[in-house]
């Protein structure tokens, strides 16, 4: 496999644009793309029907505006490019009007309220600094996605792109207005990078098939833990197996096709657990991306026969899968301003940047907490394998001294103690890498970048992409608003560090945050510990958000209410799909399974009774048995009950409580019952593949 050749083959990428646009439409549509200003009719029919020839010659017959609405996957409806001729035939057509908007009937997506009944259409805009590329189907179908932004009528987001655009620029507009003040008069653009690390699990298609939880829920509901978990750590890292390489090699390819770049790929901790990271990339690429990654794992997981589960926790004790996102800023002329340098200067911008950092993650790690928050999630944070609940920052011992040190007005000194005046001084380099990396935090400094642990492996990396991007520019826009005032920037700057010090410092942790010690510690600092999605999501309407949102022109008013609606509801909607499964499995799997043992047992005692030999075992299991049995039953009931008045709620915040509080609550004393049973119940009679089947097995 020549990967350089695969690479790409499916983008119509610049080396694309460059060999077959005319030099005069290259040149335009780059400044387009540069200065995001709209694309000129003229140019856009040019550059579509240029994309059209492009993709036919590569098998397409239909294209599509490929947009991400609410409900967090992506969203495709496909158009031919045929257009009948009046000699009875068809030509294949597209035009610029057709590249750059489509209307989609979008009645079915959500809305939170933003689109009006009589206007149901959304509206799809071509973002061109996403390059078009080409899907192909498992069967021989290729299709010309064109990334775009979805909007209402009146121009409110639908989507998860639309915030991702304008949060970037928002970030580059006070990154560069700090960036000036420092000096720098050629930089004209900062763009947010991300890569994400993608945590997943597989299973063999066939014992899948047998669970609805699964298939349904993507989690387990029911089932008792496995003789192995994952204590032998044996899994982490370990050798890939032959069918799991094949899938992985299969799915490189898929992706880099579509110019994914795919790198990393190993076994991750749980059994059956597996993770891939593609190289990082401009925050909306990294989404676009990360979609297709999403998608991409779960069809060719399909062709190999197994099935790939994004879920955040589809097994109760044992890892879940979370997405690492990785997160920086940097200039259009190549300087990652997370990455300390090695001059004075340097220095002076990275700690800036830095404190901008701490200033916004403590300010608003209730907003940060809750761009990671989904029903999967709730599973995992604070279950003691992933972060907690609890935001706080990694910064590494050496970092975080020198950084007191400032605030304290001393002088600062790095490894080698050489004095530090910031931005005066010859400096010793600051610590380029964090070797002893703390594993338990959910917000790290990782040498020249952050990762934030906490994000949801199911969801979209917009929301998290967003809320960064959003925060930092207001720490930024302060920042810039002092700088530009200050007489002496030396001395500002090291003002700046010391006040934000000073005010959020709190936020750096570089302890265990696994640790109970932690959560006792945080609660003294003032940190916020918010540990359910419903509590999260009320940072969507309260004032705080409203207005930062707002000033930065990310999302307005209704747009966060609209997403506050949704997000509710989607909970409320999970949380109804497990109940449903869970009743369902119970009523016809699972009691159904039992009685014939209680039945056999009962005979078995009167059978062995009546030739007088003793059934005392026979009459314990029976005993524990039908305890057990009635238990579930009436588990079973109360659940139905507790479901059907968490519907009649009207109040939808408190309609997601219930279904937290009662609804979830009573699934887990039911799933004891079910677990139990599952231990004492002959294997054979059990309706349904165990964990030890569903981990082992691959
Ligand atoms: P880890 O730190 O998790 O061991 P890496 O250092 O290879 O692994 O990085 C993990 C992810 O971080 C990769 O997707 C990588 O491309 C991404 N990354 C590296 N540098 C940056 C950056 N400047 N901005 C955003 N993401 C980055
Ligand atoms: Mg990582």
């Amino acid at each position: 496999m020549d990967v350089t050749k695969i690479f790409g083959s499916n983008v119509f990428n610049d080396e694309v644009m460059r060999k077959r646009l005319p030099k005069e439409t290259y040149k335009v549509f780059k400044e387009t793309i540069d200065k995001e200003i709209p694309l000129p009719a003229e140019v856009a029919d040019v550059v579509a029907s240029v994309m059209k020839d492009w993709a036919i010659e590569k098998g397409a017959t239909h294209y599509t505006h490929w947009f991400q609405p609410l409900t967090g996957s992506t969203a495709e409806k496909h158009d031919s490019f045929i257009s009948p001729t009046a000699q009875g035939g068809v030509v294949m057509e597209f035009s610029g009007k057709q590249i750059n908007k489509g209307e989609p009937d979008a009645s079915s997506f959500p809305s939170g309220g933003l689109r009006a009944t009589f206007e149901a259409r959304g509206y799809t805009a071509w973002d061109c600094t996403s390059p078009a590329f080409l899907k192909e189907d498992g069967a021989g179908g290729v299709t010309l996605c064109i990334p775009t932004a979805f909007c209402s009528y009146t121009g409110e987001a639908l989507d998860k792109k639309t915030p991702i655009l304008r949060s970037m620029s928002a970030v580059s507009k006070q990154a560069l207005r700090v960036l000036r003040t420092l000096g720098n008069k050629t930089s004209r653009k900062v763009t947010s990078t991300v890569g994400a690390e993608q945590e997943y699990f597989l299973v063999d298609k066939k014992l899948f098939a047998e669970r609805l939880d699964l298939i349904v829920a993507g989690r387990t509901l029911f089932g008792a833990p496995a003789p192995k978990g994952q204590e032998m750590e044996d899994h982490y890292f370990g050798q890939i197996k032959d069918r799991i390489a094949d899938f992985m090699k299969d799915l490189d390819k898929e992706l880099w096709k579509m110019g994914v770049a795919a790198t990393t790929k190993h076994n991750e901790v749980a059994p059956s657990q597996f993770e891939m990271a593609p190289i990082f990339t401009t925050t909306n690429i990294a989404a676009d991306h990360n979609q297709l990654v999403m998608e991409t794992l779960q069809k060719v997981a399909l062709r190999h026969n197994l099935v790939c589960l994004l879920h955040e926790k589809p097994y109760v004790g044992l890892n879940g899968s979370g997405k690492h996102t990785n997160w920086s800023l940097s200039t259009d002329d190549g300087v990652n301003l997370l990455d300390p340098g090695k001059t004075p200067h340097d220095n002076a911008q990275f700690l800036l940047f830095i404190s901008a950092l701490i200033k916004a993650v403590d300010r608003h790690a209730d907003i940060l907490r809750r761009s990671a928050a989904n029903s999967g999630n709730d599973h995992r944070l604070g279950a003691n394998e992933a972060p907690p609940a609890i935001i706080s920052i990694f910064m590494g011992d050496e970092l975080t001294e020198i950084l007191e040190a400032i605030a304290k007005g001393q002088k600062a000194t790095s490894k080698g103690s050489t004095s530090i005046k910031v931005g005066v001084d010859t400096l010793p380099p600051l610590p380029k890498d964090n070797s002893d990396r703390n594993r338990t935090s959910p917000f790290a400094f990782t040498g020249n970048k952050f990762e934030f642990r906490m994000v949801a492996s199911s969801a979209s990396i917009s929301g998290p992409s967003v809320v960064l991007n959003t925060i930092v520019a207001e720490a930024l826009d302060e920042i810039a608003t002092r700088l530009e005032k200050a007489q002496d920037i030396h001395k500002e700057t090291t003002a700046i560090i010391r006040d934000t010090m000073k005010e959020h410092g709190r936020i750096i942790f570089n302890g265990n945050n696994y640790s109970y010690e932690w959560v006792k510690e945080a609660e003294r600092r003032g940190l916020p510990n918010i540990s359910s999605t419903v509590e999260a999501l009320k940072t969507f309407t309260d004032k705080k958000s409203v207005n930062l949102f707002k000033k930065y022109k990310v999302l307005s008013k209704s747009e966060l209410h609209a997403r506050y609606e949704i997000y509710l509801e989607q909970y409320i909607k999970q949380i109804n799909i497990e109940a449903n499964a869970s009743l369902d499995m119970v009523r016809s799997l699972y009691i159904p399974a039992v009685i014939p043992f209680v039945k056999e047992l009962a005979e078995t005692i009167e059978k062995l009774e009546a030739v007088n030999v003793s059934a005392d075992v026979q009459r314990k299991l029976l005993k524990q048995v039908s305890g057990l049995l009635e238990s579930a039953y009436h588990n079973n009931e109360k659940l139905a009950i507790e479901q059907k008045k968490a519907h009649g709620i009207t109040d939808s915040f408190k309609r997601a409580e219930a279904f937290r509080d009662a609804v979830l609550a009573t699934m887990n004393v039911l799933r004891k019952d079910i677990d139990a049973l599952e231990t004492i119940v002959p294997r054979k009679l059990w309706p349904v593949p165990t964990y030890a089947d569903l981990l082992f097995k691959l």
